[in-house]
């Protein structure tokens, strides 16, 4: 008789594995899901008891929702494509100049 979910020998720590189907590897794994909304409610609703429950978890995942509103905030659409590429080339010019062989010549050069 196989009893699923039940934990083997589930003892001691009050939040442990299973006690709202996450732990904190199933939850950190989750946490770029569920700032990307890409969970489902009922997802979500575990992911978010978890982070009010778990220090650590909610820590990076206070963490990583900065890091998005920052990187959101500062690369939407303020960087033209022609900075880019001034950027790019004087990178090039100045690898080119500066020291002889920092980068082999026509290696690369995609993007
Ligand atoms: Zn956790």
């Amino acid at each position: 008789m196989v009893e699923k979910g039940a934990a083997p020998g589930g003892t001691g720590k009050p939040f442990a594995q299973g006690l709202f189907g996450l732990d904190c590897n199933d939850a950190v794994h989750q946490l770029y899901h569920y700032l990307d909304g890409e969970l489902t409610e009922e997802r979500r609703e575990q992911i978010s008891v978890h982070l009010d429950r778990c220090g650590p978890c909610a820590g990076a995942a206070h963490f990583e929702a900065e890091l998005r509103r920052v990187v959101a905030s500062r690369c939407k659409d303020r960087v033209p494509e022609s900075l880019i590429r001034r950027v790019a080339a004087a990178i090039d010019e100045d690898a080119r100049r500066g020291g002889p062989g920092a980068f082999p010549e026509g290696s690369g050069g995609g993007i």
